[in-house]
């Protein structure tokens, strides 16, 4: 029995539920893949530039995406003040809504069942996936703060208190706690 290769064919058969023909709910899978990301992604990847690297598209083909949430009312972009060619992408309160109806849920159910330790092997046997994939390709998978190389944390000890500061040293700004559990596409990981 080729465990790694039945492991790979059950894998392309979840992908399915995500990449699919025509519509579902009105959106087709790249729109739904857009808002999904939005939903997860930290402020520096909450751009049309990041986006299109997330989905592996162009950025014309990214931009009709996000014009089609926004016409939908699902997403949002604000203009920067310091930068006005500077883009920032948000989902808004109906979009949050419709995330409820994301095929996405229902494989999360299936996996919350699991025990902890089951749940933390299968993510982390994706990830070792990905991380050979990137090595092989020359490329970085998008993922979250905690694993980056760029993450730097600052501890500090008082009489009876101890605080961590993180900041990113890619962008040169602090992230805040919350923040290094989303989703960034400038995510590098140390190569072995
Ligand atoms: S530390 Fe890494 S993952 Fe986090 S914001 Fe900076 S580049 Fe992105």
């Amino acid at each position: 029995m080729n465990l790694a290769r039945e492991a790979i064919e059950l894998l392309g058969q979840v992908a399915r539920i995500l990449w699919f023909e025509g519509t579902k709910h009105g959106m087709r899978d790249r729109e739904w893949m857009a808002l999904r990301f939005l939903s997860r992604a930290n402020r520096f990847s909450r751009t049309p530039s990041a986006l299109a690297s997330y989905i592996g598209t162009t950025r014309g083909t990214a931009s009709f995406i996000i014009g089609e949430l926004e016409r939908l009312g699902y997403v949002e972009r604000t203009r920067s003040s310091k930068d006005k060619r500077s883009v920032m992408l948000s989902v808004t309160q109906q979009g949050k809504k419709f995330l409820a109806r994301d095929a996405v849920n229902g494989l999360a159910d299936a996996f919350a069942v699991l025990d902890d330790d089951s749940k933390l092997r299968f993510r982390d046997t994706l990830r070792h996936v990905l991380d050979q994939a990137d090595a092989a390709e020359q490329r970085h998978h998008t993922d979250v703060c905690k694993r980056c190389i760029f993450l730097r944390e600052d501890r500090t000890a008082s009489e009876n208190k101890s605080t961590v500061e993180f900041t990113c040293r890619l962008f040169r700004a602090s992230i805040a706690e919350a923040e290094i559990e989303l989703l960034c596409t400038s995510f590098e990981h140390h190569r072995q």
